[in-house]
């Protein structure tokens, strides 16, 4: 990680070509990103093309507030690098309709000149369809030129708002804030259209029909759990820490928490393994509450694994979080690619385990944490 703190910006965003589709997946891929920190998505607004060939089709437009670390040229690579993964073809013709288009709209307060563009973004003081989705989703940001909120410069950029409409009947799928399974399988849902198109070419490959009743929601189901279950990729230790590591001055006993469940794929069938996680750690000074030791290893669980990466990583974080004298990782997995196919080893268990400082160097203290977690 770069040094650099973390800077609020705003990005909009628009699409006129299979704009149901691009425009959340775009926003799927900055959730993703692991730089940038997505907090709140504006409605979908639609509005007519600005200076494009007659008959171009309407676009959709909305706008995000972003933290990143990212700097401005990184940021703006990063978008471009989407558009990019989102088939956005770059043209002589500005006005030419696009899958997407993304751009940063403000970076803080930053006011500043590039090569060929500007920060803040002009368009979001003078352009209706940047300007309201801006006020939408951040009605009090205040522009560093103009000293105006965004709420200010929308109701003068475009008095009537006739021009740009919300688009009430496509609403980003609730997973977007809370992405828990709860969330799952609200209807008219509009969710990752490329992962969902590969899940219905793969029903077909295996000969299922995924037009038949039970199927035809199955590729956004599918879309859905796999970002639930992957989404360590998106969350960054300080995140699920989050000043939960607290002065444990005097503190010298070794702290247990075992039996963590988890639940992981493995990386090389994609198929579940989960079973239980013992964590323990003799402090220097720094404790963490409990319950942010079960959150280390969801972070790194949910990700494609192997079992002996996940133990070594769980170890590493707490190390990196506390500095401790000691941690001890120890990891008990069943494996569905063993279970179900090849060998088929049903009751078969893999254990692995990640020691670090006195853990390693010290006997008695694995000895001790060994017994404690049941003496294996
Ligand atoms: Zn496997």
């Amino acid at each position: 990680m770069s040094t650099q703190p973390f800077v609020e910006t705003i990005i909009s965003l628009g699409s006129n070509i299979e704009k149901e589709r691009y425009l959340p997946e775009a926003i799927r891929l900055l959730r993703r990103n692991r730089r940038i920190e997505v907090r709140k998505v504006s409605r979908f607004f639609e509005s007519a093309p600005v200076g494009g060939p007659d008959g171009a089709p309407d676009f959709f437009n909305a706008a995000v507030v972003a933290c990143t670390d990212l700097s401005p040229l990184e940021l703006r690579d990063e978008l471009r690098h989407i558009e990019e993964v989102l088939g956005r073809q770059r043209s002589e013709d500005r006005n030419a309709p696009r899958t997407i288009d993304l751009d940063i709209a403000y970076y803080g307060e930053l006011q500043a000149e590039f090569d060929g563009w500007t920060l803040p973004d002009p368009a979001a003081g003078s352009a209706p369809h940047v300007a309201i989705p801006i006020a939408d989703v951040a009605p009090t940001w205040v522009d560093p030129r103009s000293k105006k909120t965004a709420y200010d410069l929308m109701l003068e950029v475009d008095a009537s708002l006739e021009s740009v409409k919300p688009v009430s009947t496509i609403r980003l799928a609730t997973p977007y804030e809370s992405r828990g399974p709860e969330e799952f399988d609200q209807s008219g849902d509009v969710y990752a259209p490329q992962l969902e198109s590969i899940v219905r070419a793969q029903l077909l490959e295996i000969g299922e029909n995924p037009d038949r009743e039970g199927l035809v929601r199955t590729p956004l189901r599918v879309a859905k759990a796999l970002d639930f279950l992957t989404n360590g990729y998106s969350t960054s230790l300080s995140e699920v820490v989050n000043n939960a590591v607290f002065d444990g001055e005097g503190a010298d006993e070794m702290v247990l928490v075992k039996d963590i469940e988890f639940y992981s794929m493995c990386e090389h069938h994609m198929l579940p393994f989960f079973g239980k996680a013992a964590v323990a750690y003799l402090p220097k000074g720094k404790i963490i509450g409990l319950s942010k030791v079960a959150r280390v290893v969801d972070l790194y669980a949910r990700r494609l694994q192997v079992q002996e990466r996940l133990t070594n990583q769980v170890a590493d974080a707490m190390t990196e979080i506390l500095n401790p004298l000691g941690v001890g990782v120890v990891i008990e997995g069943q494996h569905l690619c063993m279970m179900m196919r090849g060998v088929q080893k049903q009751d078969s268990s893999t254990v692995t385990s990640a020691m670090r400082g006195t853990f390693k160097r010290d006997p008695r203290t694995r000895s001790e944490f060994l017994s404690l977690i049941g003496g294996r």
